[in-house]
């Protein structure tokens, strides 16, 4: 059978991708078709033709699938931020856990994974504790805020979003109107014009503390001591910044970050420490599973208070800090100095003095001081953004070789591709945890111990 562009065809779904889109089959030529669902059997018009696969547009549901639930959100089939919103959050925690599965057996090439179930969430909605706005100009020049499209930049105007806290769409009333008041123009990515980027918003879920900062194309806001007055009427406003970003990229934020007014951090708690938080560091967005992923981390690492330990990509120094109640000490490593100055502060706060905290690469620092100065470790976290580990530091690993690597990963492709090399140069894989930090999302981060053979 030929397969051409624009044929309409009846396709079984048997399957998802790793991007989230339905997979079927038709005489063995296979289709890519998004917003199709395992088990539907939907009518595509096929978009794009190759010889032996090809991608379709969902045009109708014939028979949905058993899985298949109605999308909460009306943006869901639009918007990039959620892909399986049709897909009951049962089936989304299989599809992760086979995520996790096929890839460590696929680019892992590992066999007999001892992988433990999925810990799922229990209410998979409103969990996030930050959400990056993007602001923009509709035709008819009116000022919006919402989400990207899947795979472009533009803007789908909604101020409620399901994944975030309902104290955000207040906070984009305010900006809005404020912008209006003062003819504030949002930025215009084609030209560079305008000012208003951006906002980021940070919210404590167990302090209650809001943070809200804006990313300017510029350094100066008019009316921002009104802007302040107007949001510090709300309950929990702690921090209100400008980060300024001139630069035509997609990097959200800008190097130079300015205190309006209140805090230049907000705290939150994971169990029962405490951190503070900055706009530009990084800290684990779902704060209902945090504490059970570092827990389970806690447990992998098996601390008896004699051990040397190593966090890698430590961020603000969360398991860092986890771990050193644990530990004898415990070293860690970030990129991003205020995350490092944060860090400190949070060793300070909880009353914690054996972490020592290094400003740098991870893939620099830890080779470097393995090689200059023979460092001893008994365990190694490492967790790392989606690009997984450099060579240099697997090799660092390798040679310095601690009992146990604790690997805490928010890909699974490039933890399987890590693991694998690890694997080869003397480790072996003793657990795997999977944990639904984004539900609705594909994203599925994933725990997994390795003991030295
Ligand atoms: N373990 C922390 C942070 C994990 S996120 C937590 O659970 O909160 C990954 C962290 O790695 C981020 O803080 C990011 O800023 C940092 N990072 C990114 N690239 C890095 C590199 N090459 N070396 C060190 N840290 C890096």
């Amino acid at each position: 059978m030929e397969f051409y562009k624009n044929q309409i065809v009846t396709v079984v779904i048997e399957h998802m991708g790793n991007d989230g889109e339905g997979i079927g089959k038709i005489d063995g030529y296979t289709l890519f078709i998004k917003d199709a669902v395992a088990g539907d059997r939907v009518q595509a018009k096929i978009i794009k033709a190759k010889k032996n696969y090809g991608f379709a547009r969902l045009m109708n549901i014939e028979e949905p699938s058993r899985y298949r639930v109605e999308p909460p959100c009306a943006f869901a089939r639009q918007c990039g931020g959620c892909q399986l919103q049709a897909l009951s959050y049962s089936q989304q925690l299989k599809y992760k856990e086979e995520k996790v599965r096929n890839n460590l057996e696929h680019i892992g090439g590992l066999r007999e994974i001892p992988m433990e179930p999925v810990i799922g969430m229990e209410e998979p909605f409103h969990y996030r504790n930050k959400a990056q706005f993007p602001i923009g100009m509709d035709r008819d020049g009116h000022i919006i805020t919402g989400f990207y499209a899947s795979r472009s930049h533009t803007i789908i105007p909604n101020r409620e979003c399901l994944l975030g806290v309902s104290q955000n769409e207040e906070i984009l009333d305010i900006l809005i109107a404020h912008m209006e008041k003062y003819h504030i123009a949002p930025y215009d990515e084609i030209n560079g014009k305008g000012l208003v980027r951006h906002v980021l918003l940070r919210y404590g879920f167990h302090t209650g503390e809001i943070m809200v900062c804006l990313i300017l194309n510029g350094s100066r806001l008019p009316g921002a001591e009104k802007l302040a007055d107007r949001l510090f009427s709300m309950e929990g406003m702690t921090s209100f910044m400008i980060n300024v970003n001139k630069k035509r990229d997609n990097v959200i934020l800008g190097d130079r970050t300015m205190l309006i007014r209140g805090k230049t951090y907000i705290t939150d708690y994971i169990k029962d420490l405490k951190f503070c938080i900055s706009p530009a560091s990084f800290f684990q967005v779902n704060p209902h599973q945090t504490g059970k992923m570092y827990e389970k981390a806690l447990e992998y690492a098996a601390l008896t208070g004699e051990e040397t330990v190593w966090d890698l990509y430590c961020g603000i120094g969360t398991i860092s800090l986890f771990l050193a109640r644990a530990a004898k000490k415990v070293y860690g490593v970030e990129v991003i100095p205020q995350a490092i100055e944060d860090a400190r502060e949070n060793a300070r706060l909880n009353h914690l003095d054996n972490v020592e905290f290094f400003v740098g690469k991870a893939e620099e620092i830890f080779p470097d001081k393995a090689k200059r100065e023979r460092v001893h470790a008994d365990v190694i976290v490492v967790d790392p953004p989606r690009k997984g580990c450099g060579w240099e530091l697997l090799d660092a690993i390798l040679h310095v070789m601690p009992p146990k690597v604790v690997y805490v990963s928010c890909d699974s492709a490039t933890l399987a591709r890590d693991v694998k090399y690890l694997a080869e140069g003397g480790y072996e894989v003793v657990k795997v945890c999977p944990f639904d930090n984004f539900a609705m999302t594909v994203h599925v981060e994933t725990i997994v111990l390795l003991s030295r053979r």
